[in-house]
């Protein structure tokens, strides 16, 4: 799968806000997602960050 900074990605697993949809906000050997909806940011490894994805919406740029 693709993704860039700024992609909106859908992860297997929501944030407890009821959302499901997060941002790359920055991408490094972390990944690091901001939630669309309550704009909390999570890291985590690349590693896990692709063992949890589930899909790639859109790339905003
Ligand atoms: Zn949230």
């Amino acid at each position: 799968m693709k993704y860039n900074l700024g992609s909106i990605v859908v992860m297997k697993k929501g944030h407890p806000c009821g959302e499901n949809a997060w941002e790359i906000v920055r991408m490094g050997v972390d990944i690091k997602l901001k939630c669309c909806k309550c704009g909390r940011t999570i890291m985590m490894d690349r590693i896990e960050f692709e063992r949890k994805l589930k899909k790639v919406v859109e790339d905003e740029k």
